[in-house]
């Protein structure tokens, strides 16, 4: 423990005290500062924007962590968080999944930007199934889009004919791993679950019956 803390820069003045046995002066410390402990993400802006602000000066304080081209590196990559849907890279549906931040209709071939970043750990998704004719599903999981994506592999799987998606696929002969899809929207966190499933039922209707060219729901 006390080699990790002096490679963070600790002085050995400070770390060769005895834990139970503090200086009344580190006491006092703690009482005058506030610590602020938090995971970071890219799609927090306020603490992106403190974290560019002060970066200098955490590159004092921690010169042998910040200071390290390693970090410097990272830190670039998350302040360019991507938009799109990507793979997991762990778990049996990405293999499915279309990598990208545009979608195209299935049947006019008119390109979407997507707004956010998915994964197949994403929930609260409008997402976008095509089979290999080009034609196109979209649907709504407030659950990982991957269970849903396993849902729907398992039911052409077992040939839930009256399911629309197991029917195409079967009556078309394509194989489960020409599944693709691609998630294309979303409802962020709401202080209302209750809320949050109505708003993406209303997506859903959006994204099916109200957006330009993507009034489509397999099979037509
Ligand atoms: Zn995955
Ligand atoms: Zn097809």
């Amino acid at each position: 423990m006390a080699s990790k803390f002096r490679n963070r820069g600790y002085p050995d003045s400070l770390l060769n005290v005895p834990l139970d046995n503090p200086p009344s002066s580190i006491s006092q410390q703690r009482v005058n500062r506030m610590a602020f402990v938090n995971t970071y993400h890219p799609f927090m802006p306020m603490f992106h924007g403190l974290i560019r602000k002060h970066w200098p000066l955490l590159g004092l304080s921690y010169p042998t962590d910040i200071g390290s081209s390693k970090l410097v590196k990272r830190q670039t990559l998350l302040a360019t968080a991507q938009k799109g849907t990507f793979p997991c890279l762990h778990c049996l549906q990405c293999s499915n999944i279309t990598r990208g931040d545009k979608f195209t209709h299935p049947r006019s071939g008119k390109r979407f930007s997507i707004r956010g970043f998915f994964s197949c750990d994403s929930t609260y998704v409008i997402y976008l199934i095509k089979c290999p004719c080009g034609l196109g599903y979209v649907g709504e999981a407030t659950q990982h889009i991957r269970d849903r994506i396993s849902q729907h592999k398992s039911t052409i799987r077992c040939k839930k004919l009256l399911l629309p998606i197991p029917a195409h696929f079967i009556s078309h002969n394509h194989s489960i791993a020409q599944l693709r899809y691609q998630i294309i929207d979303s409802i962020p966190v709401a202080r209302r679950v209750g809320n949050r499933i109505l708003k993406l039922k209303q997506l859903e209707a959006y994204w099916i019956s109200c957006a330009p060219n993507l009034g489509t729901t397999w099979p037509q």
